[in-house]
This record gives structure tokens, sequence and C-alpha cells, in this order.
């Protein structure tokens, strides 16, 4: 036997499942045969390893006295427009809607306002519609339409999608509408505040991209943006990657928001609780990329200052007359100073750190090596930084041997 089943929003299927027992267990009265039972079924799409819940409503439509329920024909007041409900997991004939009979009652026959009729078929399939008001008369139980929760009943207690009706989309497909909208649409992530968020940004684009594929549309489309790169599937991958991303930078984290985020990365389905939280992947991630960027960056400039200085103290006297060789530049940054433009070189040699504060320029880059001569002036400590200060700093060319000095002669005649 098919079980009525519908997918809940997994932020709330606990809640939903408790309901669901709740609505069954007032339902199953006694002296009727028949009912239901509830249960939370945890389904995984193999293909992601996405999961989605769903609610099962397992047992038979209750049944007295021979007859069986079929379902409620639903009378909209002041009106001649009905809807039908069927019994969870009846698997007999829909009520056939050409012979609903507005006002009338099989059982005393007379004609008058009803909101609710019940359907009801016996052994033989003799189907009788009784109104409300004369269930306990004809069957001897008093009706209630509120005791039997219809499957639509159940689905709409829970704001669910059942398996027949709109399914929710696919927490893959939200992503994706959320990369359109961010990087066609709005042209950035737009945190939630007063001039909207990306989540209402894709809600919208969602509710238009429905609302233009809906049959009933005719003549041109005037909403097109996006529409293209969605159908084509251009950021197909990229969503399922921030999903499997997403998973991983979850994965050893706890605390309110990340554990619905969690949830949320997990789902198969993008329940209206979980597009924010889904969509919040996206800035998330991308801070994530940014910091680890520059923390590599930083540790590459400590390891490459640290690691060669030894000395933290004044490298030798104030006046002292130094030649510094190999002296590698980690530091090249200016200022507006009293007395014009200042370059504050930094230089790591022998072990200790040396700052030149120079107005005359030096011809050099970070990372290159200079052989340097200058006088200590002494000593600073900058940002846990310690350094000898130098001045009148010059670069000492490198004294050429006699076949390098002929080699180079040969080389400027060639020219
Ligand atoms: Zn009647």
């Amino acid at each position: 036997m098919e079980n009525y089943s519908w997918v809940v929003d997994p932020l709330s299927a606990q809640a939903s499942l408790e309901k669901a027992q709740k609505l069954v267990k007032r339902a199953n009265k006694k002296g009727l045969n028949g009912g239901y039972s509830v249960e939370l079924i945890k389904k995984v799409n193999p293909e992601n390893e996405a999961v989605y819940y769903e609610i099962a409503v397992t047992g038979t439509p209750y049944e007295i006295g021979g007859w069986t329920f079929v379902g409620v024909i639903e009378w909209v007041p002041e009106t001649e427009l009905f809807i039908t409900k069927s019994s969870p997991n009846y698997e007999g004939a829909e009520i056939d809607r050409s012979l609903v009979k507005q006002n009338a009652c099989d059982h005393c026959g007379t004609n008058r306002k009803r909101n609710y009729q019940v359907v009801v078929e016996n052994a033989e399939g003799e189907r009788k519609v009784v109104g409300s008001t004369c269930t306990k008369d004809f069957l001897g139980w008093a009706f209630s339409p509120s005791f039997i929760d219809s499957e639509k009943d159940l689905e709409e207690s829970f704001r669910g999608y059942s398996s027949g009706g709109e399914s929710p989309k696919t927490s893959v497909y939200i992503l994706e509408t959320a990369l359109v909208v961010i990087n066609e649409i709005v042209g950035g992530y737009v945190k939630s505040g007063n001039t909207g968020s990306t989540k209402d940004a894709v809600i919208d684009y969602d509710f238009q991209v429905k609302e233009e594929s809906d049959s009933r549309y005719y003549g041109p489309k005037p909403f097109t943006a996006g529409l293209a790169s969605l159908e084509s599937g251009k950021y197909t991958a990229q969503a399922e990657a921030l999903i499997v991303e997403g998973r991983k930078f979850v994965a050893d984290k706890s605390g309110g928001y990340y554990d619905n985020l969690k949830v949320a990365l997990e789902s198969e389905f993008a329940f209206p609780s979980l597009i924010g939280l889904l969509v919040s992947i996206i800035p998330v991630l991308k801070k994530v990329e940014l910091e680890a960027i520059k923390a590599k960056a930083e540790a590459e400039k400590r390891l490459e200052i640290e690691g060669e200085v030894t000395i933290q103290t004044q490298f030798a006297e104030t006046g002292t007359k130094l030649v510094l060789n190999q002296a590698k530049v980690v530091g090249i940054h200016g200022f507006n100073g009293a007395y014009g433009w200042v370059q504050i070189f930094t230089f790591i040699a022998e072990g200790a750190r040396f700052k030149w504060f120079s107005t005359g320029g030096f011809d050099a880059e970070i990372g290159s090596t200079v052989n340097l001569k200058g006088t200590v002036k002494g000593f600073d400590t900058y940002k846990d930084a310690n350094s000898t200060l130098l001045t009148r700093c010059s670069e000492v060319k490198p004294k050429l041997t006699k076949a390098e000095k002929e080699a180079l002669k040969e080389v400027e005649w060639a020219f």
C-alpha cells in the first residue's frame, strides 16, 4: 500500500512529527475501525548525500458500520464552489465532482445549507454523501470535519509540500539562483538590512521565474534577465561546489548559526526557513578564502623577516661605520616628512634588522639583496620589531677582478 507522505522542513521536522501524531491520535477514536499512525522518514539522495525528511502516514481510512470514509466535500461559504479532500491512503476512485450536489444529504434527503458533506462507501462500492450534521444519525458517530484530517489538512498543517503538489526547490537550484542574482542582477552580495537582502532578492527572482514559466502567460516575455544562465546550468557546478565546501567549513563548528547552516547544507530541499542560511554560505566562504590569502601573505612576510633576525639589540655602537654584504631588502615604505618625501628601507643582514630613513632615494626592490655601507645612528622598536638605525647609506659596487674588468670592456666595445 502506498503511504501518503510529504517532505517537511528539516529544522522543524521533529515538531511536525509530534503535531501530526497528535492530530492522528485525536482522530483515532473508539468505535472507528482503521486509523493512522505517522512517522518521520529520513531519505538520502545517493548522488550528493543531501538528506530530506518526509512525514509518512501509514494506516487505512476510518470505517464504521461497514462504511468507509472516502473524504470530505468542503463548500466555500456563500458560493457554489467546493473542494474535495480525500482520506489519507484511500485507494478507491476519487470523489466525482460532477455528482456533487450542494446542500444535499443522501441520509435525510433534505436540502439545506451545509458547509461540509462526508462521502462514505460500503463494501459493495455504493457511495453516500451525508451532511455533516447527519453523520451521527447515519453512522452512530458524530462527525466533525476536524476529526478526520484529510491529506490536504495534514499537509497544510505544516505548510509542507506533498509529493503530488509543488515540490520545494532543491538547495542546488536555490544557490544557482543566488549566483545569478549576485552576478547578473544585483551585482554583489547584499547584507540583510533596510534595503533588502540577497535572500529576498533570490525569493523575488524565483517568484518571477515561476511567473514566467506559467503557461497561461501569453505575449512577449518582459522578464529575461539571467534566465539563460539559469536554464543553461552556468552556475550548477559552482552551486554544488559551494555545498561541498560549505559542509567542510561547518564540519568542526557548532553553535546556533552553524548548527542551522549544517542542516541547510545537508538538506536536499531549500525550505523557506533554510533559504537565508543557504545563501549566506556564499559570503562566508568568500571571507574564508580572503582570510586564507591574507594569512598566507602575512605568514610569508613573517617567515621572511623573523626567520633571519636573531639579534634584537643594537647591532653596533652609534657612529660605527658598517659594510653589510648581501643585505636583504624586506620593506620599503614612504611618508611625507618635514623635509619632503622620506623612504624607509628595511634590511636584514648578519642576523639583525636595519632601517634607513632616506630622503635621497635608493634603487631597490623588496626581496632583492644589496651590498650596503652606512653609519649606525641608533636603535628603535616599532610594532615589536627591533631595528638598528642607519644613516648616510649607499650601495657598495662590487669590486671587479682584473679579468672581469677586461670582459666588461669587451662588452662595452661591442656596442
Ligand atoms: Zn441529512
